[in-house]
C-alpha cells in the first residue's frame, strides 16, 4: 500500500485510500517498546512485528492526521503540509502490504490529475463525475471483447477523448 511499486504495473500516489480502512487488519495486540508491535490480521490471523521506521517516529507520535479516519491502519500517518500518506511502517509492514497494487491501469485527466483506476481485469473505479459517465456510455460496447481488446479498445476512447492512461 502506501509507498512505491516500481517492479509492478502500477504506482502509488500516497492518497492512503488503501490504509483508510485496515484497522481490523493490522490491529495492534502487543506493544514491545522501542516502537515495536504485534499486530494480528482478524480475518486471517496472521500475525506480524512491525516497527515505525527510525525516520518517521515523529510523524507516528502525531495521530491528528487520522483522528477523522477510525478504521485507519494504526501505523497510517499523513503528512499535513503535502497530504500525502505514509506507512510509518513501511520497512517492516505485512506482506499483504508489500504485494498490495491498487490498479493496473491508471487513467489521469488532461491536468495530469487521476481521473479513474482499472483494477484486476476489468474492475473500473471511477475517480470524477465525467469519466463516470464515459465509462456508462462505453462499458455495453466491451462486454463482448476479450482482455487484449478490452484494453486496447479502452485505452483507446479515453485517450481520443483527451485522457491518459498509464499502465
Ligand atoms: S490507494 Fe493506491 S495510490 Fe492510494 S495510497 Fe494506496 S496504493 Fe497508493
Ligand atoms: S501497515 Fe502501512 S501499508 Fe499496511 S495498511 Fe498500515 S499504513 Fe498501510
Amino acid at each position: 500500500m502506501v509507498g512505491r511499486y516500481a517492479a509492478i504495473a502500477c504506482e502509488c500516489c500516497q492518497c492512503g485510500n488503501c490504509c483508510s480502512h485496515m484497522q481490523l487488519v493490522h490491529t495492534i495486540t502487543e506493544e514491545r517498546g522501542n516502537y515495536t508491535f504485534v499486530v494480528c490480521n482478524y480475518y486471517s490471523g496472521d500475525v506480524k512485528e512491525v516497527r515505525v521506521d527510525p525516520d518517521k517516529i515523529a510523524l507516528y507520535e502525531d495521530r491528528s492526521s487520522i483522528d477523522h479516519l477510525p478504521e485507519a491502519c494504526p501505523f497510517l500517518r499523513f503528512d499535513t503540509k503535502t497530504g500525502k500518506a505514509w506507512c510509518t511502517v513501511h520497512l517492516t509492514r505485512p506482506d499483504i502490504c508489500r504485494d498490495y497494487c491498487c490498479w493496473r491501469l491508471l487513467i489521469l485527466d488532461p491536468h495530469g490529475r487521476r481521473a479513474g483506476r482499472v483494477l484486476y481485469r476489468r474492475t473500473f473505479i471511477s475517480d470524477s463525475a465525467a469519466l463516470g459517465r464515459l465509462w456508462e456510455e462505453l462499458q455495453p460496447a466491451l462486454n463482448d471483447l476479450d482482455d487484449r481488446e478490452w484494453d486496447a479498445a479502452f485505452i483507446s476512447v479515453l485517450t481520443a477523448s483527451g485522457y491518459r492512461v498509464r499502465q
